[in-house]
Order: structure tokens, then C-alpha cells, then sequence
């Protein structure tokens, strides 16, 4: 590689660790900019070539058809473009979609596409796995292997906007609407990787996804909250859980090290645009979370923050001790919530018989 490139991964990338060449899916346009100008290249090529990864979806050189072959060549001797091979797609009754890859490294991660009337939605993964150990999810039964590239993270949606536009013959316009990163991973334990993956997906020489359509979701890492207002306009969702900290202590072990108090500063103190509000996701769990005295508490917590509260049902796993709550109870709940003026829904339940439901994440690197 000529001494000339000046761009390199970012110290979290394994691909430091590794000496594997650089992945140009993860690089921000600066940076793209400045390797075609060490290869001597034209300004505008970098445009076309980013055009190529984040529009397209590109996942070879060879695509790249309007790139003449010995800039194509020049590019695969010091750049790569990561690979994430789908390797299962399985389809639910309700129409939710599992999207399975296998990382270059051996390892299975998850994406879940949602259609809806009004939007198509893909739920997506940032880390192989999960160190928060929360005691109710099957992803946290994984603990971390480790975290995803902003390639990797980018790998899922585009692949799976290549495959539904295939399909409804969209012919390169953008099939999903929507993203939320609520699949395996805490983001905000991601969260360099994480804010490149989203500038470059809004990028408007790429997907040119809108801000409000992009929504990340925390277990709760107070000092990234805070970065996450001050550095993008995305939306934010809370995995709340719990209403009080006796309660959340056991159920996430996050809330040992921020507990309630800071946890809901940090979300008053979060910078909400005109008309958004934050999400608070509280999964319903049969004994442990589900008396109107918690719903009380959690209405005491979010008083004063312009809030939705997201009830989750449950997904059991027989491996976990945790059941689900029957619907009248958490209906009673909800409602609890809407007289005190509360933003309250219970959440769609999708994707449960493909073990594609929140929480249901689990694939190990054997398979299951
Ligand atoms: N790690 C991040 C995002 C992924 S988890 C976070 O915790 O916010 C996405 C959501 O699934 C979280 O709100 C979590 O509380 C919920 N969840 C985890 N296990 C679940 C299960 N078995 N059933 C229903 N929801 C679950
Ligand atoms: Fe990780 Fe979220 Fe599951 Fe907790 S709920 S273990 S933070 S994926």
C-alpha cells in the first residue's frame, strides 16, 4: 500500500487488530475523498464510488461498472468492502421478515424487516451479541463477542433493500422507511461506529434517510445519551423496564452504575425537536413489573419529559424464568397511563414464531 493513503480505521475496528485492508463501506466521504486523491483520482470519482456503496448497495468492485478497471484494480489492492454473507431469510405469518449474516469472522448477527401500510421498517444490529446482561433477553445470554464495523452495520440494511427491491421492482428507490437500531447490541456501547453509520446512511449522496426516521435505542448509558443529543438529530428510545430502581437493579444491571435518577436527567435534559418525544420501552413481565402501583411510579418517572411509553409483551424463552403478562393487565396498564395524559400503546407482538421478536435475537456462532 502507498504511504500516500492517509486514511485509516477507527482503533475499534478489528480490522486494525487483523491487517486485513481498510473497509471503504465505513468510511466517511472526507475520507473516501482523500484515498481517491492519493490514488491520483478526479474529486467526482469519489462521489460515483460512494454513490456505488451507499445507494446502490454494492458489495464487489466488479459492480462498479462505470469505474474503469484499473481503478477498480488500484482500489481492491488497499481497500476492501467488508463482507456480511445472508445466509437464512425466514418469513413469519404476520409477514416480519429475519434476515440472517454471517460476519467474514465467522459469527451470525440478525436484522428484522417489518412491513407495515404505512412504512417498512428494519430493526438492526450493532454489536455480535451483548455485555449488558440484562436478565429477560435471550441476546444477553450471548455476552459480547464483539462490537460491528459501521460496514457491518450497513451491510444489513442495504442488502436487505437490494433483496425487497428486487422483489416489488423498485429498481434502486429506497424500500425502507424507516430504521431502528434495537436489534442484538447496546448501540450507545458502539457508539463511534454507531454515529458513522448514521451520518453516512444520511448522507444525501447515499440513502439520504431523513433524521426523524432513524431511531436508536439505549439500555441506558447516560453519558452517551447526552453525547447522542448533542452530535445527531435521531430519535431516542429508553429501555425503562422497571419502576423503580430495587426493580431495575435485577432486571438490568446497567441501572447499578446510572441508576433512575441519572438516567431520567439525562433524558429531560435531552434536546427534543418541535413535535418528537422520547420513547421509553417497558416490557411487561408477569410478577416482577405489571401492578397499576408501577404504572403510578413509571408515570411519577417521565413527568415533565415529552414521552411515548412502548408496552412490550414479553417473548419467553424457556431458558428464562420471566413470563408474560395477559393482555387485560396490560391493557390496564396502558390505561393507567393514558388518564394521567400519558402517550401509552402495547406494542405489536411480530415475528414470534421465526424468532424474530424483541429480545428473541439469539443465533450463536454453532447455530442454535
Ligand atoms: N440493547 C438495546 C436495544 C436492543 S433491545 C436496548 O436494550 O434498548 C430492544 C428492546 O427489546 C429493549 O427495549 C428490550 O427491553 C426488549 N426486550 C429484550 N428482551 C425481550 C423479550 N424477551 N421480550 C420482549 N422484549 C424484550
Ligand atoms: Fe442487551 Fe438490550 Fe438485551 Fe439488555 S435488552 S441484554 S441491552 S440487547
Amino acid at each position: 500500500m502507498s504511504n500516500a493513503v492517509t486514511f485509516g480505521p477507527p482503533a475499534s475496528d478489528p480490522d486494525a487488530l487483523s491487517g486485513r485492508l481498510p473497509d471503504l463501506r465505513g468510511m466517511t466521504r472526507d475520507a473516501l475523498t482523500r484515498l481517491m486523491a492519493d490514488l491520483g483520482e478526479k474529486p467526482f470519482r469519489a462521489k460515483q464510488l460512494f454513490s456505488w456503496i451507499h445507494r446502490r448497495g454494492a458489495v464487489s468492485f466488479d459492480e462498479m461498472t462505470d469505474l474503469s478497471k484499473s481503478l477498480r484494480e488500484k482500489l481492491s489492492k488497499v481497500s476492501r468492502l467488508v463482507l456480511m454473507r445472508l445466509d437464512l431469510t425466514q418469513v413469519s405469518v404476520d409477514g416480519t421478515r429475519k434476515f440472517r449474516f454471517q460476519t467474514e469472522d465467522g459469527h451470525f448477527i440478525e436484522a428484522v424487516y417489518m412491513p407495515e401500510t404505512d412504512r417498512r421498517t428494519l430493526c438492526v444490529s450493532t454489536q455480535i451479541g451483548c455485555p449488558m446482561g440484562c436478565a429477560f433477553c435471550r441476546t444477553g445470554t450471548l455476552g459480547l463477542t464483539r462490537s460491528l464495523m459501521p460496514g457491518e452495520i450497513l451491510a444489513q440494511i442495504y442488502a436487505v433493500n437490494r433483496a425487497l427491491g428486487a422483489e416489488d421492482g423498485l429498481d434502486g428507490r429506497k424500500p425502507l422507511t424507516n430504521l431502528v437500531f434495537m436489534g442484538m447490541g447496546e448501540p450507545f456501547l458502539n457508539f463511534d461506529n454507531l454515529l458513522t453509520a448514521l451520518a453516512l446512511l444520511q448522507d444525501d449522496a447515499g440513502l439520504n434517510f431523513s433524521r426523524r426516521h432513524i431511531t436508536v435505542s439505549t439500555s441506558g448509558i447516560v453519558p452517551n445519551i447526552r453525547r447522542f443529543g448533542e452530535l445527531t438529530e435521531n430519535k431516542l428510545a429508553v429501555s425503562l423496564n422497571a419502576s423503580c430502581d430495587e426493580q431495575r437493579n435485577v432486571l438490568m444491571p446497567v441501572n447499578r452504575r446510572w441508576p433512575l435518577s441519572e438516567l431520567m436527567e439525562a433524558c429531560r435534559r435531552f434536546p427534543l425537536r418541535q413535535g418528537r418525544r422520547i420513547t421509553f420501552e417497558y416490557v411487561m413481565l408477569s410478577g416482577v413489573n405489571d401492578t397499576l402501583e408501577d404504572a403510578a411510579r413509571v408515570a411519577a418517572l417521565i413527568r415533565g419529559i415529552e414521552a411515548k411509553v412502548n408496552l412490550i409483551p414479553y417473548n419467553e424463552s424457556p431458558e428464562l424464568p420471566f413470563r408474560s403478562v395477559p393482555q387485560e393487565k396490560a391493557e390496564a396498564f396502558r390505561d393507567f397511563l393514558l388518564n394521567k395524559g400519558i402517550l401509552a400503546v402495547i406494542r405489536k407482538n411480530r415475528g414470534r414464531d421465526i424468532l424474530a421478536a424483541c429480545g428473541q435475537l439469539a443465533t450463536k456462532r454453532e447455530g442454535r
